[in-house]
């Protein structure tokens, strides 16, 4: 649509907020037209995905239902694991837990969640040593009825459901207390060692991919928990450093990130990750902004699980002669001299182990790791997520 016919001001008639319309002539009358905030992603278009890929990998690709929608929906949730023979099997192996849709219109937060299980089940040597070391659970649609109805936000009964976490009720949050159960016996849960959640998200008022953490007082438990943006950062071209804050606003005290990190153990990093629903600036330039299409989105889900094996290499977990060839780490531990895009810029690595010291830095001399992805616990407080 030219942009000569779209129209966005403040307006008096609806207290000031802005509004944005355009003109469109229905001018063909055979012609069925629809008007989408991004690429849609319904509910029914979810249930096609999982059956497909449930088919095609019966052996890796879990499916359940864990509870139901207030108008009895299923609440999907999928489990990608490898079984491995005993004689080479981890005693205990990360857990990675992600949701999506928590907030119904954001459909590009779908996307990335498709893309980390298409690449998730694919036969690279990535996703099979992924797949070896690690167990992904994934809540693709925790709203499935407010995506079914259209909403924007929030959830049948009108509730954003990212505000909700910290008392979910069973009857109006019911899809919320199921997950909130499930992530609770899951980090009781001997066999898995939980570690990691993301919670997918769209963001409407900046650009390219960018991470909202937590902010803590020990200096240590802070570095470890900005350790996996930074390898994202590495990862993801569209990654916004500027964009990643780590805060501790009480007005978040309801989304997942903040309400899951007080829930769950010290040693799990709950994150919030944002995807604009517009586009990323080429090589940093405003000027030059190339618009999101699905299949960037799909590809963010490839960024994200390599960051999540160079995390898991950094933090020990992964040891670099397991990591598969191409990667930085590989090469490195064959004595190779790496020049590829992906080598880690983050130049330390932290010893296993030490990274959770519970030892706090002496009043006043606590500070920050001076990176581009420091805590600003003020800035964008009116952020989204
Ligand atoms: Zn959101």
């Amino acid at each position: 649509m030219p942009s000569k016919y779209v129209y966005y001001y403040r307006c008096p008639q609806h207290r000031n907020n802005y509004v944005l319309s355009f003109a469109f002539a229905f001018d063909r009358e055979d012609d069925v037209y629809q008007f989408a905030f991004s690429y849609p992603y319904s509910y029914s278009r979810l249930q096609k995905y999982l059956e497909l890929r449930q088919t095609q990998f019966p052996e890796i690709f879990k499916r359940e239902t864990i509870g139901q929608s207030v108008q009895e929906r299923r609440l999907e949730f999928v489990t990608i694991k490898e079984e491995v023979p005993e004689a080479e099997a981890r005693s205990q192996r990360k857990l990675v837990f992600v949701t999506a849709r928590v907030h119904p219109g954001e459909s590009p937060a779908s996307y990335v969640c498709q893309g980390l299980m298409d690449y998730l089940v694919s036969n690279t040597p990535i996703a099979r040593c992924l797949r070896r070391n690690l167990v992904f659970k994934f809540i693709p649609m925790l709203n499935p009825d407010g995506v079914f109805v259209g909403n924007y936000r929030t959830s049948l009964l009108g509730a954003d459901l990212n505000r909700c976490w910290q008392d979910p009720s069973p009857l109006a949050h019911p899809t919320l207390h199921a997950t909130k159960k499930l992530l609770e016996t899951l980090a009781s849960n001997k066999e898995d060692d939980l570690s990691l959640y993301l919670d997918l998200h769209a963001h409407t008022g900046l650009l390219g991919t960018f991470v909202y953490g937590n902010s803590y007082d020990d200096v240590y438990r802070f570095e470890h928990h900005a350790l996996f943006p930074k390898h994202l950062s590495n990862c993801a071209e569209d990654f916004s450093s500027e964009s990643t804050v780590y805060n501790r606003d009480p007005g978040k005290s309801g989304t997942s990130r903040r309400s899951l990190t007080s829930l769950l153990p010290d040693k799990v990093n709950c994150y919030t990750l944002e995807v604009s629903f517009y586009g990323y600036p080429k090589h940093g330039s405003a000027k030059n902004i190339i618009p999101y299409l699905e299949e960037d989105y799909l590809r963010l889900g490839e960024s994200i699980c390599r960051a999540i094996l160079d995390y898991y290499n950094a933090t020990g977990f992964i040891p670099s002669s397991d990591m598969p060839a191409g990667t930085s780490a590989a090469a490195s531990s064959r004595g190779e001299k790496n020049k590829g895009k992906r080598e880690s810029r983050l130049g330390t690595r932290v010893p296993p182990g030490s990274h959770y010291s519970s030892k706090r830095l002496p009043q006043g001399r606590a500070k920050m790791p001076s990176s581009s992805t420091s805590t600003r616990s003020t800035a964008r407080a009116n952020s989204n997520n």
